[in-house]
């Protein structure tokens, strides 16, 4: 049977896959949604699949709200902070949760990953930031609502499109793009500048931030007005 949901499953199928095939997840670790603004509905991953197993139509469509509009498993358990970020951010329509080794181990030290370098600049051009710890009050609230506030209260003076990506403290990443695929390309990257975080400080404790002309040149000729990084 057609859905009129196919095309954004099978975007968010897709994006899935890039997941343990970018090696960001093992089993089931991890999620992606794909948000269609206009239509005010978001495909996500359900819960507990395999990678290797899911199909695109295992995947579950839901409204702004959280209603199940179309599937048949019940979406991933971390759908609430997902919808969160959608209501709350325009221009977002892509967001990824994974629990990369690196990344999470950042998280779970509860540190921000300093900008030590140019490959970091190139994608944003701050530490990457580490939310609060959850209050136990808040954990026995709404667990995956309260996640998607703390990541809310982390961005308050940020601009997710600018800085895609936190560390949830205590728990992993989640990051975000203007599209499914550039949510998934963020996940990568964070993982990547979390490794070579990792490094530079083992290598060096009292290793040096970037300094603030670097990270402007770097920033900028990649995603500021006058950008001339890659080709037109
Ligand atoms: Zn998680």
């Amino acid at each position: 049977m057609s859905s009129p949901y196919r095309e954004l499953k099978e975007r968010a199928f897709c994006a899935n896959q890039e997941i343990p095939k970018r090696g960001l997840a093992i089993y089931t670790f991890g999620n992606v949604s794909a948000f269609d603004p206009e239509r005010g509905v978001m495909a996500i991953k359900p819960s507990g699949v395999a990678y290797d197993e899911l199909t695109v139509d295992d995947l579950v469509v839901l409204d702004i709200e959280g209603k199940i509009v179309e599937g048949k498993l019940r979406p991933s358990s971390d759908t609430a902070t997902h919808l969160v970020l959608y209501r709350n951010w325009t221009g977002i329509t892509g967001v990824v949760h994974t629990h990369s080794t690196y990344a999470t181990a950042w998280a779970q030290a509860r540190l921000p990953i300093p900008i030590y370098g140019t490959t970091h600049a190139d994608h944003l051009a701050e530490d990457v930031p580490c939310t609060a710890v959850m209050s136990d009050e808040a954990v026995e609230r709404d667990y995956e609502v309260e996640t998607g506030h703390q990541i809310l209260e982390c961005f308050k003076d940020r601009q997710p499109l600018h800085t895609p990506m936190v560390l949830v403290a205590g728990h992993a990443p989640f990051t975000w793009g203007k599209t499914p695929e550039k949510a998934v390309y963020h996940a990568a990257v964070l993982e990547e500048l979390a490794k070579m975080a990792f490094i530079t400080k083992s290598l060096n404790g009292d290793a040096a931030r970037l300094s603030n002309s670097l990270i402007h040149k770097h920033f900028e000729r990649k995603h500021g007005k006058n950008a001339y990084y890659g080709q037109k």
